[in-house]
């Protein structure tokens, strides 16, 4: 039998494991993030009716520039920004894997700030782009000089930020952002995928797109609106950087049922972001009462917490799966982290966690 290990695959890759949380059958699945409600029955007839528009025409190639999806998604975004200013892929992950290609690459780096989004460093390896592993303080924060320091040291042909951050939760002060621009050689990238669970006064970057044509804020379909499996992430940035992400993209990689889905999605956005607030409802409870109870909890802006256990994470995670409830073990010594869902969710976790000491 042939194994990986037997094949001429590139040196940087071997001896990896391909990225990937636990998709198990159990009661409670709170470990990827995603949204808890079921797509709502009218907005589930909304896309099959959009979606079966587009089969007869599948002897087609899509839209290769998704244009009606585009605009609607800015329209969506608002900050006086169109079509021009939107580019949109399969996920954020492709997004930001289409970012790296074009403005990384063998031969350049980018810098991030550990511990944030793990796909980011091996979308760097995946593209051949040199990753540099930023620091934060003990307590997860990243303060504006420490941000540009860093910059400064490596310059680095892209920044990636992440606010809110996975897998802390908390958004990053906007003068951290700022701060990064103002030093930052190349691109800056700032991943909002968890924008819409924002505490109220966090601002988005979308703010700071006028006048800076090097910052880019991708976004995604898969958290606030429940549309994980439909696979539609986009970003916002200055029309000269989707004319760049156009160098390249694979031609129609957005297949017309993707867009059918996603503008139907869309154009139903009020019924499908009604789940957010009572999914921050549901953040705010698990962050006070895990408080109340002695754990040390990150500050959430997201659909998830980060919260300490007592002795060994590992533990602690098997111990409320032997419970039927699903968490992520981020890799965080002491740390776990888990999705804010539905109330019977939020009763399931916190019954659980009642054998996990803080
Ligand atoms: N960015 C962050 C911070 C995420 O947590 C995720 C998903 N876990 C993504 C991007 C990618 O999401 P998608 O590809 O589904 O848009």
């Amino acid at each position: 039998m042939t194994s990986l290990d037997d094949l001429p695959i590139r040196d940087d890759l071997r001896g990896r494991t391909p990225y990937g949380a636990p998709q198990l059958a159990v009661p409670v699945r709170l470990n990827t993030n995603e949204n808890s409600y079921p797509v709502p029955e009218p907005v589930v007839e909304a896309i099959a009716k959009a979606v079966t528009a587009e089969l007869r025409d599948l002897n087609r190639y899509p839209d290769r520039d998704a244009l009606a999806l585009r605009a609607d998604l800015a329209g969506y975004l608002g900050h006086g920004l169109d079509a021009a200013h939107v580019w949109a892929a399969n996920g954020s992950n492709e997004v930001q894997q289409q970012l790296l290609q074009v403005f990384g690459g063998p031969g350049r780096t980018a810098l991030g700030f550990t511990p944030a989004y793990s796909m980011h460093p091996l979308l760097a390896l995946g593209t051949g782009t040199g990753w540099w592993d930023g620091r934060r303080t003990a307590d997860f924060d990243l303060t504006a000089a420490d941000a540009a320091a860093q910059v400064r040291e490596h310059r680095p042909d892209v920044v990636i930020l992440c606010s809110p951050n996975n897998p802390t939760g908390t958004a990053l002060h906007p003068e951290v952002i700022s701060a990064v621009l103002a030093e930052a050689p190349g691109m800056v990238l700032v991943d909002e995928a968890y924008a819409e669970f924002a505490r109220p006064g966090t601002p988005s970057a979308l703010t700071l797109l006028p006048g800076h044509p090097r910052l880019v804020v991708t976004r995604t379909m898969s958290k606030a609106f429940g549309f994980a499996g439909g696979r539609l992430g986009y970003l916002a940035a200055d029309p000269a950087v989707v004319d760049a992400v156009q160098l390249v993209r694979l031609p129609y990689h957005l297949s017309a049922l993707t867009q059918a889905a996603a503008r139907a999605a869309l154009a139903h956005r009020d019924a499908l972001l009604a789940t957010v607030q009572a999914i921050k409802a549901q953040r705010d409870r698990i962050v006070d009462e895990l408080r109340r109870r002695g754990h040390t909890v990150a500050d959430s802006d997201a659909n998830f917490v980060l919260f300490r256990t007592g002795g060994d994470q590992r533990a602690a995670w098997q111990a409320l799966l032997d419970r039927g409830v699903l968490v992520r073990d981020v890799g965080l010594a002491g740390w776990l982290r888990v999705t804010a869902g539905t109330e019977q969710e939020t009763d399931a976790f916190l019954a659980a966690m009642e054998v996990v000491d803080p």
